[in-house]
């Protein structure tokens, strides 16, 4: 029996962009500055042509100026590093995304380090890692994720979590550890769990709030979760199914949604949760950054 809300990231998502689509009118208007986005993806991983694809798209919907730089598979880390630079020095672009994960002869941490912080949209740059850890969030970029994932949260128990558990499982810099950042903000007392955690329903089942950040399709079940809880579920799994004999494959979360319902008091529907968020914060950053740029926020 399904008792748990099911959270509308996509609703949340599409009033969230319809409210930035009208700022960046305003800004174009006013002060006659569009925000501009490069999206950089090197390669041709299936799954990240979608990504850029929906990103470019949303990009273009609220407004925004925006490029696509699609380099070949092969292409140098110089040629990478030339490309980013021209990015860093150009007035029109305001954030700059570059599409993971990168083909194995690039060094994903000299690459997303050579992005300027002013224009690291995604918030994966040391210094806004260490402004965001500093609670020094003023004039740094979150990371997209984790930043949709609060604003839902903030939507169920409202800003301020004093007294509420938060297990995060998965430690990941893009997910994990940014995502304790944010709670610890809002007096969450956090506990971050991994792959070496010992008797990790155990843990989970004292949470008042579930971020579930791993890659593993339907892990966390019912009798992890404390009734009433907030459960996020950001895991985007692809599963086969037998469909009327046929083999289909469709996408599922780390959360096995039916299950939890019955217990939890919120849950993140895969897909239609976390992922509808993640692209819209991307466009949230860019035109931050872009007010940024011109003064008018920070
Ligand atoms: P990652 O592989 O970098 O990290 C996974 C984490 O899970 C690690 O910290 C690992 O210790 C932990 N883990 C692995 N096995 C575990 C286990 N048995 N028990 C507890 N913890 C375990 O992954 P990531 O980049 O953080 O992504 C996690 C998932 O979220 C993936 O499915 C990814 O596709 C998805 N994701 C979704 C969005 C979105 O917008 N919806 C964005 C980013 C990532």
């Amino acid at each position: 029996m399904t008792t748990a809300k099911r959270i509308d990231g996509k609703a949340k998502a599409d009033q969230l962009a319809a409210s930035i689509t009208e700022q960046t009118a305003a800004l174009l208007r006013e002060h006659g500055l569009r925000p501009g986005l490069a999206v950089v993806i090197i390669g041709d991983d299936p799954a990240s042509q979608v990504y850029v694809r929906n990103k470019k798209r949303r990009a273009e919907a609220c407004g925004f100026f925006s490029v696509q730089h699609t380099l070949a598979e092969d292409t140098s880390q110089t040629d990478v590093l030339k490309l980013i630079d021209s990015l860093n020095n150009d007035e029109a672009i305001h954030g700059i995304l570059v599409q993971l994960p990168l083909p194995e002869h690039l060094d994903e941490q000299t690459i997303t380090q050579a992005v300027a912080p002013t224009k690291d949209v995604d918030g994966f740059h040391f210094v806004n890692i260490g402004k965001l850890t500093a609670g020094h969030t003023a004039d740094a970029f979150v990371p997209c994720t984790p930043a949709g994932c609060m604003l839902m949260i903030e939507d169920e128990l409202g800003p301020d979590l004093s007294g509420k558990n938060a297990v995060i499982i998965g430690r990941s810099n893009i997910v994990g550890k940014p995502m304790a950042s944010l709670l610890l903000q809002r007096n969450a007392t956090i506990t971050i769990t991994h792959s070496r955690t010992a008797d990790l329903s155990a843990v989970v089942s004292n949470a008042d709030i579930v971020v579930a950040a791993v890659g593993r399709a339907n892990m966390v079940k019912a009798d992890w979760i404390k009734p009433g809880a907030v459960v996020i579920d950001v895991g985007i799994n692809r599963v086969e199914t037998r469909i009327d004999g046929e083999t289909r494959s469709r996408l599922t979360g780390d959360v096995d949604y039916d299950d939890v319902c019955s217990v939890a008091g919120a849950v993140t529907p895969v897909p239609g949760g976390v992922g509808p968020m993640t692209i819209t914060m991307l466009m949230f950053n860019t035109l931050r950054s872009a007010r940024l740029s011109a003064g008018l926020e920070g």
